[in-house]
């Protein structure tokens, strides 16, 4: 039993909504244990700024936000070097699942706010954006799941809460398009073997299945109350 009663095969609650903003053109929110997160959607649009056009694509910016009051003790506003590479690899994961080359000369923009981090948050930043893209209605192969994995206490484990990810040996992101069984998101943060590794993202492969579930679930009922009205 992990500290918070869990199995070690066993992800956090999850609990996904789409079109949650009504400024945005798509949206979602994420909460995933203690983590709540923001995602919104703009575009396709003119590229700004110019000269970071793509001629035979749309360019896709991720921003990576968390908010002042989202962690025990009060952030440092505005971006810092975390939160530009987390922009960065949200791009890399995403990316690949979208159909990009559809609008050349543009820019599709995607804003994640964290406003409660409890470890993992580029997981379920990654996990709203693209229920986000998705609400949007922009064209993509598939959804993007993404979920951690690694060590804790000599334990191969699902899923790192807080204290799990602070203490323990390992944690590695990992995002999928699960119609091609690609990996689009592979980090690792601390140490393991080569066999422990290969256990970690195929344990992480399995948390993304069951995110990608819920990303499909929130999406259909957003449908179905649309069309209800
Ligand atoms: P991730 O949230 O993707 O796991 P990290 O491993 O960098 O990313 O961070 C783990 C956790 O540490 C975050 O989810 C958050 O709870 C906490 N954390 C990150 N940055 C800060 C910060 N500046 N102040 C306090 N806690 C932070």
């Amino acid at each position: 039993m992990r500290l918070d009663g869990r199995r070690n095969d066993e992800i956090r609650e999850i609990k996904i909504k789409a079109g949650v903003l009504k400024r945005a053109v798509g949206s979602s929110y994420v909460e995933w244990g203690k983590n709540k997160v923001y995602a919104a959607v703009y575009g396709p649009r003119e590229v700004f700024p110019r000269f970071l056009t793509k001629n035979e694509q749309a360019l896709i910016r991720c921003r990576y936000n968390m908010a002042p009051f989202s962690v025990d003790e009060r952030k440092r506003p505005g971006p810092d070097r975390r939160a530009v590479e987390i922009g960065k690899v949200m791009q890399g994961a995403l990316e690949p699942a979208i159909l990009a080359h559809l609008f050349p000369k543009t820019m599709i923009e995607v804003n994640v706010e964290v406003v409660q981090a409890s470890a993992g948050t580029r997981c379920a930043g990654i996990t709203a954006a693209s229920v986000a893209l998705a609400d949007a209605g922009i064209p993509m192969r598939d959804l993007v799941p993404a979920c951690a994995a690694g060590k804790a206490g000599d334990q191969i484990i699902l899923d790192l809460g807080k204290e799990e990810d602070n203490l323990g040996q390992a944690d590695v992101p990992v995002a999928i398009i699960p119609r091609t069984g690609e990996i689009t998101l592979l980090q690792m943060d601390g140490s393991l073997s080569n066999s422990e590794l290969e256990e970690v993202i195929r344990l992480a492969m399995t948390g993304c299945m069951t995110v990608y579930e819920k990303q499909k679930e929130a999406l259909r009922k957003k449908y179905e109350v649309a069309s209800h009205d």
